[in-house]
């Protein structure tokens, strides 16, 4: 199980290249300008936001309080709420690795990760710990 990114996010939708991500946010942003009556655009913010995994899904925080999918392979991210777009700075791919290996181990609601704050060291631990239970984690502490 990988995290799920842009490719995996949208609704209904099992996108598999940047154009199409590109594509898919022009569609929701056209399909909800019409349904508000006001138009809401792509609008380049000139910023970089990091990512972090939500519940096993790659996102950056938009400055309107909602969220965009990130993906790795895409330098950019859409806010489908506002339509600001941002650069993307993820983790370096071995980290990223080391990382889903270790949140693999959870439930999807506890696939948290702030890679600028939170080392993959501390991951294991938070596994260990049960701070954000994982799975097997009776198996862990039964056997302590
Ligand atoms: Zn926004």
């Amino acid at each position: 199980m990988h995290l799920r990114d842009q490719r995996h996010c949208y609704p209904g939708r099992n996108l598999t290249t940047v154009r199409e991500v590109r594509d898919v946010w022009d569609r929701i942003l056209a399909e909800r300008s019409e349904a508000e009556g006001e138009t809401i655009s792509l609008s380049q913010t000139g910023k970089t936001a990091v990512a972090r995994v939500d519940h096993g899904r790659w996102l950056i925080d938009c400055e309107c309080g909602d969220a965009a999918f990130a993906w790795a392979a895409h330098p950019e991210a859409a806010c489908m709420g506002c339509g600001a777009v941002y650069g993307v700075q993820f983790p370096p791919a071995e980290t990223v690795a080391k990382a889903e290996a270790v949140l693999d181990g959870r439930r999807e609601a506890n696939r948290n990760w702030f890679p600028d704050r939170e080392t993959v060291k501390d991951l294991r631990a938070e596994n260990l710990l049960g701070g954000d239970v994982a799975v097997g984690f009776d198996v862990i502490v039964g056997g302590g």
